[in-house]
């Protein structure tokens, strides 16, 4: 089968995003580039049933090379952030905290230090309709220098190299809106406010989180 460990790699993904409460239904979609074929789950389809060979490979176009069912909905956004970047995986889903920290900041404060994982606080797209041209230049846009993004009353984005480096950062993208939203509710009691780490605080944590981890 063609790019099957890819394939295979998707469905584990997939099923491991619905385990961690990370997707709603089948509301997540992620891909693997590969030169200039892209395999991207399919349209619809339940995780739980989904094999390998349901899954899909496009070209870089959006044509089928080798497709038994109708690609992602979300295909023109993925191929879209492959065009804009250098990404070589991107991880989608309707996470609740980060799709609820969209429709209400423009970014994401950098209140916690995991904000460094992304490249700096994580920017939020501007809405825009699924599927649309116009979504995927506003995701691709939000991107710059990050490997996260919100997209406005929609959900949450993440890149990376191989698929299991975007899906890694997933968890803790979810996690950051979580902090933020909860912060942003403890704010309405008198006297407090939200601290915000400085571009340098949050660089120096970046160089650190690099090195962090048991050397192999
Ligand atoms: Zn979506």
């Amino acid at each position: 089968m063609l790019l099957e460990n890819e394939r295979t790699e998707v469905v584990r993904v997939l099923k491991e995003m619905q385990r961690l409460g990370l997707v709603v239904g089948t509301a997540g979609n992620v891909s693997v580039r590969v030169g200039d074929q892209v395999v991207i789950s399919p349209s619809g389809m339940e995780y739980g049933e989904m094999e390998p060979a349901d899954v899909g490979v496009h070209d870089l176009d959006g044509n089928p090379v080798d497709a038994r069912y109708a690609p992602s909905s979300e295909l023109p956004l993925h191929l879209s952030v492959y065009r804009a970047t250098d990404a070589g995986a991107i991880t989608h889903n309707h996470a609740p905290a980060s799709t609820a920290l969209s429709v209400v900041v423009d970014e994401v404060p950098a209140t916690h230090y995991y904000s460094s994982m992304f490249g700096g606080p994580v920017r939020v797209a501007p809405y825009a309709t699924f599927g649309s041209d116009e979504l995927a230049t506003n995701v691709a846009d939000a991107l710059k220098d990050r490997s996260g993004a919100l997209m406005s009353n929609h959900g949450a984005l993440t890149i990376g190299p191989t698929l299991a480096k975007a899906y890694n950062l997933l968890p803790y993208l979810e996690y950051i809106c979580e902090v933020q939203l909860r912060a942003m509710a403890a704010t309405a009691a008198p006297g407090t406010s939200i601290k915000v780490l400085s571009p340098e605080l949050l660089a120096e944590a970046g160089s650190g989180l690099k090195n962090y981890g048991q050397s192999k």
